[in-house]
């Protein structure tokens, strides 16, 4: 699944991309995308059809483009589901990945219209279909597009046209137009955007680590409330979003706390430090886009993150801590697997284990 920083990644290039365009058609290829839209394929197409994209946001993992209209479009990636933004202008400086789309094509099928945030010849052709393509929104020009270069591509709605395409083989991710309604602390939804609002079907949601609005003491209070295993607390959405298994694993580390000990076994100093070594670690994911450990994973404009060769316990089960040099332990807590240093991170005693 992609976590926070991976979303954050794709949430910033629709910023830079999409936002302010306006949907000028709806193609739907798979309606299945589409199974959580209130109405089906239908309404979805007509509640998008004409709407401009006012903004890109984003809490925790969950994120939304609010329409003119005051509801959103709602987008899941699940586990393979990728946003592709093309038809807009070039990225600027050099290009991490020349081909990065070469995961998602059929073989002899030409790579050139994925790179369309990088390659300024062929940002018009819209032609070209890419396996797994779902959903296309086709989007109207907006000031700052290049002018039209390549006549006669096809597909293409005009001058200074774009598209966004949901590309997605395992048909976990989708799309969906929701409601929003005010937060409950009133503060602005999420990152992208200052208006108080959030999609209807996300008020569960708690903020983020990385949420400048998180109230940081009544997450270490409720931790401390709770009788379960700090990592389960420290990926509870309703406790703190965006914290996946990833993040849970490299905070702990950091933090020096094994995963079972139980929330109300730790005092607030250890917790804070757990949620400042975990927003850290994320924070510096986020720069460099996310781990994107999945080859199929790749953000808005196309591009692989970097992060994963520097994770210190997550996928490497069996190699040697960086800090101690023991070799780590992987156990299952709450069903999901947890990498540990068996040194810096003690377990706790039998008795405190959680039932
Ligand atoms: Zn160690």
């Amino acid at each position: 699944m992609p976590e926070l920083p991976e979303v954050e990644a794709v949430r910033v290039g629709l910023a830079r991309h999409v936002v302010g365009r306006t949907v000028t058609a709806v193609e739907v290829f798979d309606p299945r995308p589409l199974r959580r839209q209130e109405g089906g394929a239908e309404a979805f197409v007509r509640g998008l059809t004409g709407r401009t994209l006012t903004a890109a946001v984003r809490r925790g993992k969950l994120m939304w483009l609010p329409l003119d209209d005051g509801a959103a479009l709602r987008a899941h990636l699940g586990m393979s589901g990728q946003l592709l933004v093309r038809g807009t202008a070039p990225l600027d400086g050099p290009d991490p990945d020349p081909n990065p789309s070469r995961y998602l094509l059929e073989p002899g099928q030409t790579p050139a219209d994925l790179t369309a945030t990088r390659a300024t010849s062929l940002v018009r052709d819209l032609s070209a279909r890419p396996r797994h393509l779902r959903v296309r929104l086709h989007l109207s020009g907006r000031e700052g597009d290049p002018q039209h270069q390549a006549a006669g591509a096809g597909g293409a709605p005009g001058s200074g046209g774009a598209a966004l395409d949901l590309v997605d083989q395992r048909m976990f991710g989708g799309l969906h137009l929701t409601r929003l309604v005010p937060t409950a602390d009133g503060g602005p939804g999420g990152l992208g955007s200052e208006q108080p609002l959030l999609p209807e079907d996300a008020t569960h949601i708690a903020r983020d680590l990385l949420d400048p609005h998180l109230d940081r003491a009544a997450v270490v209070a409720r931790v401390r409330a709770s009788s379960r295993a700090v990592k389960t607390l420290l990926m509870d959405q309703s406790i703190v979003s965006g914290v996946g298994n990833i993040y849970a694993d490299e905070g702990l580390w950091a933090a020096r706390i094994h995963g079972l000990r139980p929330g109300n076994a730790l005092g607030p100093r250890v917790l804070a430090r757990l949620l400042d070594a975990t927003a850290g670690i994320m924070g510096r994911a986020l720069a460099v886009g996310g781990t994107s450990f999945d080859a199929l994973y790749v953000d808005a404009e196309g591009a692989a993150g970097f992060f994963a060769r520097s994770l210190a316990v997550y996928g490497r089960q069996g190699e040697v801590c960086r800090r101690c040099g023991t070799p780590l332990r992987t156990e299952t807590i709450g069903g999901r697997s947890h990498t540990s240093c068996p040194r810096c991170q003690t377990r706790p005693r039998p008795r405190r284990l959680p039932h």
